[in-house]
């Protein structure tokens, strides 16, 4: 297909011609003619920009909370407002109320006993924000073998109970539209112990064309380190095991201590130049350099800023606010640093993370760790990222995958706005998989 009068982010207004790769960028005077058949999207000086890859995400969650209520903070905060919620809610259409972003500061440890007490009928799911651990009500844990479980609260999706849940595609394809539609062509799902089935079936949603977006997979070298059970030995034999079978890791850090000792861990087992560190929610002064000095790429989540800012500065002492959600200081130390939304443990929008990323404003209003804003550019620029090398970003130049984002708006306006609603064309491949007529 053939994009007509586009504008590079660097100012150049071209004509694109793309099919599986981008073929040719040519200058519009005098431009690239349409051959016979070929579709033609004129862009009327719009932004044209290589397809916005989001770095972290988990798929078959994100389909999984389209057809849930959230019970966390800010929406729900109260045990009163989560009960409300609960005993009204419409279950979805599997029959199950399902419901995600839940969080101790609602109703304290919830178990099966008090979801029974709202609900006592129809099978309910809750899962807790940090994505880890699920609570069933009593009728949730007859349907999946577990009606002895003491209080329902399991901490794995592994051991069968979750397959007995498990959506049905169509979730994927509402999924696709909407990851789509705002300019986004490739994810990496960040799910770590995915089992071979799970990426057997969304690799076959892709190739059926049910999910478009690219498919990469940090499992199997990717783990979550248990905050209560840090062992520098076994993670630098994972690590050395991962990388002794060519394959780099990606290790989940939200604490000081995580961190540190991943970077022990990455230091005695040597690198691989596509190691990442995941989220780096803290990262105290001295960790800059040490994380420059192994040139391991972060992959980090500014919008929980923008999502959960208010809690970070009621929490958090006030000494280590700076060390918080950093972007601007890591750049500086020469990190490499890609950003990604965490969905649907973050919301899923990408120009939401980059306002994130340039405001930092927590939803009160309040400005948390401004001294890590980045411009408009740079935040747009980190979701541009390669694949396989997030802290690398693509360009719109022949022989680079066909996957392109067009926006109704030139380059100037459209850092200024950073809105998805500025999304008018997104391709894959050579092909036309979101248009806003
Ligand atoms: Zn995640």
């Amino acid at each position: 297909m053939l994009i007509k009068r586009a504008t590079l982010l660097d100012g150049r207004v071209v004509d694109v011609r793309v099919g599986e790769l981008i073929e040719e960028v040519a200058a519009i005077s005098p431009g690239l003619a349409a051959r016979p058949g070929e579709g033609v999207v004129y862009a009327g000086g719009g932004t044209v920009l290589p397809g916005l890859h989001d770095h972290h995400v988990h798929v078959r969650s994100a389909a999984a909370a389209l057809y849930s209520f959230s019970v966390g903070p800010p929406g729900v905060s109260t045990e009163a407002e989560l009960s409300q919620l609960l005993s009204n809610a419409t279950p979805g259409p599997d029959g199950w109320i399902r419901a995600v972003g839940y969080h101790e500061s609602v109703a304290g440890e919830l178990d099966r006993a008090a979801l029974d007490a709202v609900v006592p009928r129809i099978p309910v799911r809750v899962q807790h924000r940090s994505g880890a651990l699920w609570i069933l009500n009593s009728e949730a844990l007859g349907r999946v073998g577990l009606a002895e479980h003491p209080d329902g609260r399991l901490r794995s999706a592994a051991g069968g109970w979750s397959e007995a849940v498990r959506r049905r595609e169509s979730d994927l394809a509402e999924l696709s539209h909407r990851i789509t539609a705002t300019g986004v062509t490739g994810i990496t799902d960040a799910t770590p112990d995915l089992e071979t089935a799970d990426v057997e079936s969304l690799v076959e949603a892709n190739r059926l064309g049910e999910f478009r977006p690219r498919l990469r997979f940090l499992s199997p070298g990717k783990v979550i380190l248990q905050e209560d059970r840090l062992d520098l030995d076994d993670l630098t034999a994972w690590i050395a095991a991962h990388h002794g079978a060519g394959r780099p890791v990606a290790v989940h850090c939200v604490t000081a201590a995580q961190l540190v000792v991943t970077i022990a861990a990455l230091r005695a087992a040597g690198g691989h130049p596509l190691d990442r560190i995941e989220h780096a929610a803290v990262v105290p002064d001295d960790n800059l350099a040490d994380l420059a000095g192994l040139g391991v790429t972060v992959v980090t989540q500014p919008n929980f800023v923008a999502e959960r800012g208010d809690s970070y500065l009621a929490d958090v002492p006030v000494a280590e606010h700076s060390h918080l959600w950093r972007v601007a200081s890591l750049l500086r130390a020469a990190v490499p640093v890609a950003l990604s939304t965490d969905m649907p443990f973050g919301h899923g929008d990408p120009w939401t993370a980059m306002r994130a990323a340039v405001y930092r404003t927590t939803p009160s209003g309040a400005v948390l760790n401004p001294g890590e804003r980045v411009s408009a550019r740079r935040a747009l620029t980190m979701f541009l990222g390669s694949p396989d090398r997030p802290g690398r970003a693509r360009a719109v130049e022949a022989g680079q995958p066909g996957d392109l984002c067009v926006l109704n708006e030139p380059p100037a306006a459209a850092l200024a706005e950073l809105d998805a609603g500025m999304v008018a064309a997104t391709v894959i491949g050579g092909e036309l998989v979101y248009f806003k007529i």
